[in-house]
């Protein structure tokens, strides 16, 4: 199914919608979340935090609430030796992002991601990637979503199967590919083609999340915008990538052992950089605009403001007229203290 009359069609015939993911990174830097794992474990061990977070999110514009159900997967819960709580962990993680989008009138999307069990060469691999997304996409469905967003998927096949589970269970989904090759997918297909197979196979909305900064994003995704009929998503990470270093992983600063993931931040995007993206991607036709690993709701209130929206969080907007130096009152300030400042006058 494409999704044709979903109320996720109905909002992307509306405009822009606007994203905001990155749940887990933030969720680290806070610390309800072990980085290595990734696993939102605070869904039940600190639910707070976790709707704290989609309430800064939707505060910030964020159209869509996604369940933090990234990586509570079967597999990976085994890892953390919590797989007993798979079920609850999915359930309250949809019950968590579909209280808060009530509060403002956001969509609800149940979420799967990669899972690093899936090998193009083991047929029987597709059968345990199957029936981990079919159990979380299941228990999602139950509690109650409007779409699916399977992301940061590697291999085209592995998101083939997250569609074929999305519209098993009668759901529109949002594909978005991750990017972490030069030019393809780890099973081979060019990210433009792997979308157009995407789109070909009915899902609503295709793309590419996390990963690629906006700098190495956006021609990647204005070669998609022109070659597939559907909608088209794009949420970069908030780093400066280049050319040499596409992605974040890939990021090398001196001195550095390993820039990814925690020594990211001196590559942050600032929000007026992200507000640029926000812009620049719509002007493309992208239909879902938003960010991914490293976004704060910082980041997502410009954009929401760049795509010419006012949002709860915009009665605290910057009002630097106001700031004793930067602002109006800065004439009656001593020269001394302006130029310290780098205040022109
Ligand atoms: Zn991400």
């Amino acid at each position: 199914m494409t999704g044709a009359g979903s109320a996720l069609a109905d909002r992307l015939a509306q405009g822009t919608v606007l994203g905001a993911e990155g749940y887990v990174f933030e969720l680290e830097r806070r610390g309800y979340v072990k980085a290595g794992a990734y696993v939102p474990e605070a869904v039940v061990d600190f639910p707070d935090a976790v709707t704290e977070l989609h309430r800064e999110f939707l505060r910030a514009g964020a159209d869509v609430m996604v369940a933090l159900t990234y990586y509570a997967h079967r597999g990976k819960l085994r890892q953390v030796g919590r797989e007993s709580e798979l079920e609850a962990m999915n359930r309250q993680a949809v019950r968590l992002a579909r209280q808060v989008a009530a509060e403002g009138g956001a969509l609800v999307a149940g979420n799967v991601c990669n899972t690093w069990a899936y090998s193009p060469q083991d047929p029987a691999s597709a059968d345990v990637v199957r029936g981990m997304y079919t159990e979380q996409l299941g228990w999602a469905a139950d509690e109650g979503i409007d779409f699916v967003i399977a992301e940061t998927n590697d291999y085209l096949g592995e998101a083939l199967i997250a569609l074929e589970v999305s519209q098993e269970l009668g759901l529109p989904a949002m594909v978005t590919l991750a990017t972490t090759g030069p030019d393809q997918t780890w099973d081979g297909y060019g990210y433009v083609e792997a979308c157009q197979i995407l789109a070909d196979r009915g899902a609503a909305v295709v793309g590419l999340n996390c990963d690629r900064g906006p700098a190495t994003m956006l021609p990647l995704i204005a070669r998609i915008r022109a070659q597939v009929g559907c909608a088209v998503a794009a949420q970069p990470v908030p780093y400066r990538t280049t050319e040499a270093s596409p992605t974040m992983e890939s990021l090398r600063a001196e001195g550095v052992n390993r820039v990814f993931p925690l020594a990211l931040d001196p590559f942050s995007c600032t929000r007026f950089e992200m507000a640029d993206f926000a812009v620049a991607a719509r002007d493309l036709g992208v239909n879902y605009v938003g960010i991914c690993c490293g976004a704060g709701p910082h980041h997502v209130r410009a954009m929401a403001e760049a795509l010419g929206r006012t949002v709860p969080a915009s009665k605290y907007s910057p009002s630097m007229d106001l700031h004793p130096i930067l602002g109006t009152s800065a004439s009656r300030q001593d020269r001394a203290v302006l130029d310290a400042w780098g205040v022109t006058h």
